[in-house]
């Protein structure tokens, strides 16, 4: 991108820039490959803010690979419960695990080993191992392919495969050989900071000079936008049991299944976590919802009566999600094979998804008078 004198310039202003105005980040206090490897994991998809109190909290209970990958299954998920996209817990712990197996619990130094690690792909083994071991990969994400877009001023969209590549070949380019991991550190919070999706703030820009973007007076336009999936409107129905002692029934997290799932498959949507019995609907969510309970209740059709709760909304991708919960007033716990009876107030103890939580909430609330 720059010829080799306008590259050390470059790479001197923005780790200078950098060292002097970067965040405090409870995870940049630290070289051990773990803390790092979590906080990497954990900010996939998910805001800074929201990540440094699961951060703390995780790594207070789970402080390395070996009490990560001997805990309960249900207490990482437990931990994790809020922060979404829960594969990452799976794979973390799955990956804790391999750590135990193969590299007597040492997070492994060499980028096959830690790319054979479940959950970890090109980005987040390039970030740990330059941040943990020096190692010189130059990281590429979201932010970091828009820096280059700009300074290169760079058109079409980069995550077409072959423009993937030819950007990570720059970003390689870019790498300062001598500090790596400040330097994908630099290039993302220069992403995250001032060269951001929306209203660059090319004024405060360490390498503005450097800008070809700028220099056209159109950052705003590079790179071009990702062509966005329409929306799918969802239904489903979920059963809220009402039973003694303020007890309510949850389902077990759903078996793994091969292959892409449907739009309205309910383990997606639910989350692979416990959760009320529900069922995507398509017309009738009172009659659709008995028939589904049928398969734990034989009698679920003629006996239940379904009181309608306040509608839940849920946003997941692309999928606008509407539950329909209903509250069925049982005078037993029903004996339904796998299931969890637990208060409703009780569910912080429980690693649950953000939807099962707010379907909780919405039972709480107070009756309306009819
Ligand atoms: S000058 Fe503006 S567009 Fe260019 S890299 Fe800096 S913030 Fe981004």
């Amino acid at each position: 991108m720059f010829a080799r004198n306008r590259r050390t310039l470059f790479r001197k202003n923005l780790l200078a820039w950098y060292r002097q105005f970067q965040r405090d980040l409870p995870w940049r206090r630290t070289k051990d490959p773990y803390r790092i490897w979590i906080s990497e994991i954990m900010l996939q998809q998910t805001r800074v803010a929201a990540v440094i109190p699961y951060y703390q909290r995780f790594l207070e209970r789970f402080p390395d690979v070996g009490a990560l990958a001997s805990a309960p299954h249900d207490e990482v998920l437990r931990l994790w419960s809020g922060l979404g996209y829960y594969s990452r817990a799976r794979n973390l712990q799955a990956a804790a695990k391999q750590i135990v197996a193969l590299h007597d619990g040492e997070f492994p130094r060499d980028e096959e080993s830690v790319l054979a690690l479940s959950g970890i792909g090109t980005y987040t083994a390039a970030a740990i191992r330059s941040i943990a071991f020096g190692a010189k990969n130059a990281v590429l994400d979201g932010n970091v392919a828009r820096v280059l877009a700009r300074l290169g001023a760079i058109r079409g969209e980069v995550r077409e495969a072959k423009r993937w590549k030819s950007l990570q070949k720059t970003a390689g380019e870019l790498l300062d050989p001598e500090y790596p991991g400040d330097w994908n550190q630099a290039m993302m919070e220069l992403g995250a900071m001032v060269c951001t999706p929306r209203a660059p703030q090319c004024l405060l820009c360490p390498v503005a000079k450097f800008c070809r973007a700028r220099q056209l007076a159109d950052p705003e336009s590079y790179p071009e936008k990702r062509k966005k999936r329409d929306a799918v409107q969802i239904t489903l129905a979920a059963a809220v049991f009402s039973m003694p002692r303020g007890r309510t029934l949850l389902l077990p997290p759903p078996a793994e299944k091969n292959g892409t799932p449907a739009d309205d498959d309910v383990p997606t949507l639910v989350s692979r976590m416990w959760h009320f019995p529900t069922v995507a609907i398509r017309k009738n969510p009172d009659e659709e919802l008995r028939t589904f309970l049928e398969q734990f209740l034989p009698d679920a059709s003629s006996l239940l009566s379904l009181e309608p709760l306040a509608k839940v909304r849920h946003a997941v991708t692309y999928r606008n999600v509407t539950v329909l919960p209903f509250r069925i007033v049982m005078p037993d716990i029903p004996q339904i094979r796998g299931a969890k009876s637990i208060r409703l107030e009780d569910f912080a103890k429980l690693p649950v998804s953000n939807l099962t939580r707010k379907i909780a909430r919405a039972a709480l609330l107070p009756r309306q008078a009819k």
